[in-house]
């Protein structure tokens, strides 16, 4: 007896061991709720992590390391994540928290060393291997890159493929009983190509008790054969805010005919999201209906589908049954049942202008005078229908065609190839660049030289042609004072007229004091970059220089004594 009860003993230990090695602790010390879930539909991307709100003043909120392991990544950027640790646990999972205010000492004295001998404040070193404990206080939860409002974006990852993972499944989630909310349908027709040849939003009502349904039940579409599609979120307790579904299920005649749930995800897959939800919706109504069948270049994981039956043929005297069922990850579930019958007049298609048809699984290379166009088979989650045309400028100064790429609202899966014959050569060569025009922002997309067309790359359509850029960008002081000053730290606002995209590089921006290299950070929402004024500083006459250089060379030097 004793010996057995040693040997559950040693069972109990052993197991109760290897769970307490793979048990995460939640990365914060209060409670936690979110502003955002696994695999929410984002612009141009899937959520790949949960949004932890702050709690009281977010100030003293402070990510914690959810494991033992090491620090093997440490980012520092403008944009994106912001300030972000990347943390390798023994059990094959990396956690990532970003969009950090600060970091702890340890890490922050570590991260001062790379960016003085590197002399950039932008950073992004990944084999680093500095052990962290769970529970380590790792530094401030903030709002720095791509964040609006301080949050922790936090991330669990397999270690060896990158691919996040839901945090849900680690147990790093909300209590929550709140189920989905179904709001709006959409119906499609779709001829055998995925194109869509005309539609209908049909709202989603809410009954006293809590059930969705539609109002009638039974739908009569004009149309031989639709896709459904659905907008819909879903709430978590203890936050008002509208997060992703988990799992959509759409069922036809009690059939399972497609499926996703948010379990993993693939960062090279990311632009699938464009095939994933309706992208005319998405742009001209800002609204991201999932839906409810699969386009033919749509490559990710997330679905179990069956091709074939989630286009629903419609009869005239026979209806479907249809279930659309959205799940949260525990399981609060909501349903919306109808029936789809078919109208004896089919509509007629909505015309579609375009004067170029790219069927997928083709490649195409248009070739003008003016311009090139260059499209891989990858690069089409379906037909495409374009329309292009090119307008001559007046002005002198112009040095190309106008080129318009019109896509219907649809985005190329991947980068596609755009050339523009330069009309004159002149000595502003090297200041040329693509652009592109949207209303009244222009976007810099660089360029290289190929067979005498200028080339950069882009995902959409939209007016391009070539321009030349000679206007530097701006520093403008914001606390500068050329006497004694006693300011702890000094601020610039930079900027420039352009934005980039394509090829072009963003702009750059080094500071020097005494000639000697000093760190600015990079506050890239508001264009301000700051330097904290080091203690060791003697006191006297100093010299203090920023320099700022834009994609095509153009630069700007603001230069300067001041005392301390
Ligand atoms: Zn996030």
């Amino acid at each position: 007896m004793r010996r057995l009860s040693l040997f559950f003993f040693s069972i109990i230990f052993v197991f109760s061991a290897l769970n307490a090695q793979n048990h995460f602790r939640y990365p914060i010390n209060y409670k936690i709720r979110l502003s955002g879930s696994f695999g929410e539909l984002r612009k141009n991307h899937f959520h790949t992590g949960i949004d932890i709100k702050g709690s009281g003043n977010w100030k003293s909120n402070k990510a914690i390391a959810v494991m033992d392991g090491y620090i093997s990544r440490i980012m520092v950027k403008p944009d994106g994540y912001g300030n972000a640790l990347y943390i390798n646990h023994p059990n094959g999972i990396t956690s990532v928290y970003a969009h950090l205010n600060n970091f702890n000492k340890k890490i922050t004295e570590i991260v001062r060393k790379i960016q003085y001998a590197n002399k950039t404040w932008e950073i992004n070193p990944d084999s680093l291997h500095i052990p962290v404990t769970k529970g380590e206080i790792l530094g401030q939860i903030g709002n720095t890159g791509r964040s609006f409002g301080a949050h922790l974006h936090f991330e669990l990852r397999n270690t060896t493929t990158e691919h996040p993972v839901n945090p849900f499944r680690f147990g790093i989630k909300p209590k929550d009983n709140i189920k989905p909310t179904l709001s709006m349908l959409k119906i499609v027709a779709l001829d055998t190509a995925y194109n869509v040849l005309n539609s209908k939003k049909i709202r989603i009502q809410k009954s006293k008790k809590g059930n969705f349904f539609i109002y009638p039940s039974t739908i009569k579409y004009g149309a031989w054969r639709v896709g459904l599609e659905v907008l819909g979120f879903d709430k978590m307790s203890g936050a008002p805010n509208k997060n992703g579904i988990y799992s959509l299920l759409l069922k036809v005649n009690g059939e399972k005919v497609y499926q996703f749930k948010m379990d993993s995800l693939d960062f090279s897959k990311q632009n699938c999201l464009n095939a994933h939800i309706d992208n005319e919706e998405a742009k001209s109504n800002k609204k991201k209906y999932n839906r409810l069948y699969v386009l033919p270049g749509n490559n990710l994981d997330i679905y179990r589908v069956n091709t074939q039956k989630a286009i629903i043929p419609l009869y005239e005297n026979k209806s479907s049954n249809v279930e659309i069922i959205a799940k949260d990850y525990d399981g609060n579930t909501s349903i919306l049942k109808f029936k789809l019958k078919r109208d004896n007049k089919i509509i007629e298609p909505v015309p579609k202008l375009y004067n170029q048809h790219l069927s997928y699984g083709n490649k195409y290379f248009i070739k003008t005078f003016y311009y090139k166009l260059k499209i891989e088979k990858k690069d089409l989650f379906k037909d495409m229908f374009l329309f292009i045309s090119k307008s001559e400028n007046k002005k002198e100064n112009d040095y190309s065609e106008n080129i318009s790429i019109f896509t219907n609202y649809e985005v190329f899966k991947n980068n596609v190839d755009l050339y523009i014959r330069p009309l004159v050569i002149d000595s502003l060569v090297d200041k040329i660049c693509i652009v592109k025009i949207d209303d009244k922002k222009i976007t810099n997309l660089g360029n290289d030289i190929v067979d005498g067309f200028f080339h950069t790359i882009t995902k959409t359509g939209g007016t391009f042609r070539l321009m030349p850029d000679t206007i530097a960008p701006t520093i403008e002081p914001v606390n500068y004072k050329n006497k004694k000053t006693r300011y702890k730290k000094i601020s610039f606002v930079i900027k420039d007229n352009f934005d980039t995209g394509g090829f072009a590089k963003e702009m750059s921006y080094n500071g020097y004091i005494d000639d000697k290299w000093v760190l600015f950070t990079y506050d890239k929402k508001k264009n301000r970059i700051t330097h904290i004024f080091n203690k060791t500083l003697s006191k006297g006459k100093h010299q203090l220089k920023i320099v700022v250089i834009d994609d095509r060379g153009n630069k700007n030097v603001f230069e300067k004594d001041f005392w301390r």
